[in-house]
């Protein structure tokens, strides 16, 4: 079969089998990491607005438990399959290896399209997925984790957890059986646009090293560069804003009525007000539509951020693409015959199982405060403060100078919820990125980080396999 047949989880098996070939683990151990462990499809009923009764197929697929709980969103669809949900669990187990999130992959959904149902049916929806994934015991803070993705939001996790609550009334770590909650349902400051942050993360790293750039015909820093974002949902509109805050220029946007560009610049925060006013990204004054949405994709930028589903950068369109990075927030947004068109075009492709693992990361830290039963910074804020002012103070005595009260307030802050989550995802991103750049340095067959994420990360997992002292 040609790479541009290939379903998207049998892209993934590609891009995996491509980075299985530079290690040097035996097969059954690299089989082991690369197929799914648990599969569960299954049907259940639900009563539309006119009485008729509809059967709604959906699906939780748990890649890999080399480590536990497993980790992964649930999307809301009518374009779920059992492949691509396959394929969403398969990325995750690689994505928590990639950025040492000590969690096994795996993905839900349900095939159905949100938009035409009400948010009665919608929550009546949640509430029974989430009750056949407690009958086969899909789901727990210390079995299997979901999380947001394409669809769903925090008021479906805040449905999730009291389900899961109404079942295990005596369980004392229930807040931890799903992430991406509201604030007051134990979620985690940060958490909503964590991957898009840690997508602007991914971006601002990637972009630090001059000899790097320089390759690619690019001043290092994201000061300047040009933007393309496909997707202003979740992850696309928090990315696009902090590129904007970082001196970055917007210079098109792709939604999926339409697209518009402006080389001067879009203002990402009057396109949202735009788009909440007339429910469209069109029309945005000073900006011209494009009259294919697609089109906004081969538009001449440093950095494309594809940000809304799976497949849509293709052998079609690979050879017109001008960008000179391609920052992957969507997951699997790049088909493998793409790829090829795009390694041998010098692109430089950022991968989504590293560039969109900061919800994951963040639904890590949300999990842990569930565990421990305490916000982050609670016990350290006002010591920390304590400390900073005590050092000031001295300071202050020794040089015989004084600080303004403003500039006493920035300095002698502890910090917050806020703080510690940012900071450690930024940590985490960095991190990850320059693991994947040495094995680049390392080894020559690995040529792009796709693959290198991937080597990475089947180092991690067999080691996860070896120490449980299951192949000899
Ligand atoms: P979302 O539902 O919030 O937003 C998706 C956006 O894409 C919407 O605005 C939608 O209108 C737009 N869209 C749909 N079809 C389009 C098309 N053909 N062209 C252009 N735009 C189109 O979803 P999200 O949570 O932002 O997820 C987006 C992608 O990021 C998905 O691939 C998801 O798996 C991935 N992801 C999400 C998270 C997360 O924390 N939400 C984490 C990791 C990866």
């Amino acid at each position: 079969m040609g790479v541009n047949n290939l379903s998207f989880f049998e892209t993934v098996l590609s891009f995996f089998d491509k980075a299985a070939a530079c290690t040097s683990h035996p097969k059954g151990l690299i089989d082991q990491i690369k197929y799914c462990n648990s599969i569960y499809e299954f049907k259940f009923p639900v009563k539309r607005q006119d009485g008729t009764i509809e059967i709604l197929q959906a699906f939780r697929v748990e890649h890999s438990h080399h480590k536990l709980p497993v980790k992964g969103g649930i999307r809301f669809s009518e374009m779920v399959t059992q492949d691509e949900v396959k394929a969403l669990a398969a990325l995750m187990t690689y994505k928590c290896a990639i950025v040492d999130v000590p969690f096994g992959g795996a993905k839900g959904g349900i095939r159905f399209e949100p938009k035409n149902y009400t948010e009665e049916q919608i929550e009546h929806i949640t509430r029974r997925y989430t009750a056949e994934l407690v009958k086969k015991n899909f789901i727990g803070p210390g079995i299997d984790v979901p999380a947001p993705d394409y669809g769903t939001g925090s008021r479906e996790m805040a449905w999730i957890l009291d389900t899961y609550r109404a079942l295990h009334p005596d369980q004392i770590d229930a807040d931890g059986c799903v992430t991406g909650k509201p604030i007051a349902q134990g979620g985690i400051h940060g958490r909503t646009e964590a991957t898009g942050r840690g997508v602007f993360f991914a971006g601002r790293r990637a972009t630090c090293y001059e000899e790097d750039m320089k390759k690619l015909g690019l001043a290092k820093g994201l000061e300047g560069k040009t933007v393309v974002v496909q997707g202003l949902g979740n992850v696309g509109y928090y990315a696009a804003r902090f590129f904007q805050e970082a001196g970055a220029v917007i210079v098109a946007l792709i939604e999926w009525d339409g697209a518009i560009y402006n080389p001067k610049g879009l203002d990402i925060e009057a396109v949202q007000k735009h788009r909440r006013e007339t429910r469209s990204i069109l029309n945005f004054p000073g900006a011209r539509n494009f009259v294919k949405n697609t089109d906004g994709l081969e538009y001449e930028c440093d950095i494309l951020i594809p940000a809304a589903l799976e497949r849509q950068i293709t052998a079609q369109n690979a050879p017109n693409i001008k960008a000179k990075i391609i920052l992957e927030a969507a997951n699997g947004p790049t088909t493998a015959e793409a790829e090829k068109i795009l390694v041998e075009k010098g692109i430089m492709i950022v991968p989504d199982t590293y560039a969109n693992a900061g919800g994951v990361t963040v639904s890590y830290f949300e999990w842990l405060k569930n565990l421990s039963h305490v916000r982050f910074g609670r016990l350290s804020k006002r010591f920390e403060e304590g400390s900073h002012k005590r050092l000031v103070s001295v300071m202050e005595q020794l040089t015989g100078k004084s600080l303004t009260d403003e500039e006493k307030k920035i300095i002698t802050r502890g910090a917050d919820e806020i703080d510690f989550v940012n900071s450690g995802l930024e940590e985490t991103m960095y991190n990850a990125y320059d693991d994947m750049r040495e094995t680049m340095m390392k080894s020559p067959q690995v040529k792009d980080l796709r693959t290198a994420a991937f080597v990475n990360a089947i180092n991690k997992i067999a080691v996860s396999y070896l120490q449980m002292g299951i192949w000899p």
